[in-house]
């Protein structure tokens, strides 16, 4: 199912090792409406870097969302400044096509000579100078591990809790089947140079703003599902966001809510964006309901089991084309093959 060859188009590790280790000024970024492992992502190879005495920016297109203030270092992620930086490579990670990255990130960076693109996503283009990209991996956060491991690179404490959220948020708390013995081996590798499992998983799970609360009382109103009991979808206005007072990060995540339901195996988020373009979040259980395929017919991207798309609005009309693209998709796997 795999669109290209990884494994020959990807270059060795030494060859993103050479080019790290020979320039001096870097910026690191990731994806619009940043999550776990984009952040994580930046962070820790950030760090890394920074600890082998390099110059390094981390930006981000729309900023760090408060839910990641916790994390140490997360104070040097920045929006994007007015002119372009005077840096020699430009890193994109856990950015599934070039435009995620946001225009006043890609401005910011225009001034790099070398692209360096690595990211999990299948959909990846592969648009940097060289690549990384392994679409096995449940986080770009453990492919970064393996990288700095490979090249014996710095891992400081920052780098430490960056990866283990990163890959955490990214697997739904080491659940999802892209979980794999070498993430556990990873994650037991990082509690023995000291990470503290109780308290980081805390941070990140149980200390959420009352709004979210609010937030998922307001999209059970709008919960429904196809008679089947196989397709459901929740939805959120911009009314709500806007009497909620709601930050965009404060969805993130919630609709495993719905995917937990019995019987589902595709689930839907649709929200209404301030720009009037529609936000579609969307979760399989079965890798024969792939959600990158029907993502990829609208512009949008992701994983087998989880993508999303960003498209024109109104809400009514984009919900319209993706339920009946989703519904397709179930009524083709019924058919016997
Ligand atoms: P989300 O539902 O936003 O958590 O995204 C699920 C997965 O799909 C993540 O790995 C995202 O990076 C990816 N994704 C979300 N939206 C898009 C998009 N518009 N284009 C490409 N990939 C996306
Ligand atoms: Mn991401
Ligand atoms: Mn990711």
């Amino acid at each position: 199912m795999s669109e290209s060859t990884d494994a020959q188009t990807n270059p060795s590790l030494a060859a993103i090792g050479e080019a790290l280790r020979n320039h001096q000024s870097f910026v690191l970024m990731s994806h619009v409406r940043p999550d776990g492992d984009a952040i994580g992502s930046q962070i820790a190879l950030g760090f890394s870097l920074l600890a082998m005495g390099k110059s390094v920016r981390l930006i981000n297109e729309d900023g760090l969302p408060e839910n990641l203030t916790f994390l140490k270092g997360s104070d040097r992620i920045e929006s994007p400044p007015a002119g372009p930086l005077d840096v020699e490579v430009a890193i994109a990670l856990d950015t599934a096509t070039k435009p995620r990255l946001g225009d006043k990130a890609l401005h910011a960076a225009s001034k790099a000579k070398l692209w360096i693109n690595i990211d999990h996503h299948i959909s990846n283009p592969k648009y940097g100078d060289l690549n990384l990209i392994d679409a096995t991996s449940p986080a770009t956060g453990e492919i970064l591990y393996d990288l700095i491991q490979a090249l014996g690179m710095p891992l400081p404490e920052e780098t430490r809790d960056a990866i283990y959220v990163a890959v955490s948020t990214d697997t739904g708390s080491f659940q999802y089947p892209s979980t794999t013995a070498r993430t556990y081996e990873m994650a037991a590798d990082l509690v023995r140079r000291g990470l503290d499992v109780g308290t980081i998983n805390s941070l990140t799970y149980d200390d959420h703003p009352y709004r979210r609360l609010e937030l998922m009382r307001a999209l059970l109103n709008t919960l429904e599902r196809t008679p089947d009991g196989v397709v459901a979808h929740w939805e959120l206005r911009e009314k709500t966001r806007i009497d909620l007072a709601l930050r965009p990060e404060d969805s993130e995540g919630l609709i495993d809510v719905i995917r937990a339901i019995r019987g589902v195996k595709l689930a839907l988020f649709f929200e209404e964006l301030p720009d009037g373009k529609v936000r579609v979040s969307m979760r399989s259980k079965e890798r024969a309901l792939d959600v990158c395929r029907i993502a990829t017919r609208f512009g949008g991207g992701g994983h087998a089991l989880a993508a999303g798309i960003r498209m024109p609005g109104p809400l009514e009309a984009a919900k319209a084309m993706v339920l009946a693209a989703a519904r397709e998709t179930v009524n083709a796997a019924k058919q016997p093959a």
